[in-house]
C-alpha cells in the first residue's frame, strides 16, 4: 500500500511537472523596475505601449517616416536596438526594420491577443514591449520587425561596439 501511495504521488508530481508553465509574457531582465517606478519615469503613452502591450494608432508614431542615418534605441533603458539600415517602408504604419542589431537584444513571445498567434517582440534589457515581427519581409532577411514609434528613441550616431575593449 505505501509503494503505491509513493508511486501515486510521483506519478501526481511528474504529471503536474508536465504542466505548461503559465505564460507571463513579463520577462526576467537585467533592468527591474517596479510599475510605479516606470510610471514615474516613462511617459502616459510610453507606459501604455511599453508595460502595458498598448498599440499606438498607425501612421501616428514620430518614426515612421523618419529618414535618417542613426541608432534606435529602446525608449525605456537606452538599449541600442536597430539601426537606420535595417529600417525599411513597410507601408504598414508602423516604423519596421528587417533585423536588429543583435538578436540577443530582442526577447520574443506567442501573443494570441488578437484571436491568432503573432509574435511579440520586447527589449531584452528591460523587457519593454516594442510591437511584433512578422516573417513577411522584403529583404533577405525576410522578417518585418514592426516597432511602435513610442517604444523607441533615435540618436544620430553610429551602434556602440557589443563589448567593450578592455
Ligand atoms: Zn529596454
Amino acid at each position: 500500500m505505501r509503494i503505491f501511495v509513493l508511486l501515486m504521488t510521483t506519478l501526481w508530481a511528474l504529471t503536474a511537472c508536465a504542466q505548461p508553465p503559465k505564460t507571463t509574457r513579463t520577462p526576467m531582465t537585467p533592468v527591474k523596475k517596479t510599475e510605479e517606478e516606470w510610471k514615474k519615469t516613462l511617459t502616459a503613452d510610453q507606459y501604455r505601449v511599453l508595460r502595458e502591450k498598448g498599440t499606438e494608432a498607425p501612421w501616428s508614431g514620430k518614426f515612421n517616416k523618419h529618414k535618417e542615418d542613426g541608432t534606435f534605441t529602446c525608449a525605456a533603458c537606452g538599449a541600442e536596438l536597430f539601426t537606420s539600415k535595417q529600417k525599411f517602408d513597410s507601408g504598414c504604419g508602423w516604423p519596421s526594420f528587417d533585423a536588429a542589431i543583435d538578436n540577443k537584444r530582442i526577447l520574443t513571445a506567442k501573443d494570441y491577443d488578437l484571436g491568432y498567434a503573432r509574435t511579440e517582440i520586447m527589449c531584452a534589457n528591460c523587457g519593454g514591449h516594442l510591437g511584433h515581427v512578422f516573417d513577411d519581409g522584403p529583404t533577405e532577411t525576410g522578417l518585418r520587425y514592426c516597432v511602435n514609434s513610442v517604444s523607441i528613441d533615435f540618436k544620430k550616431v553610429g551602434v556602440k561596439p557589443v563589448t567593450a575593449a578592455h
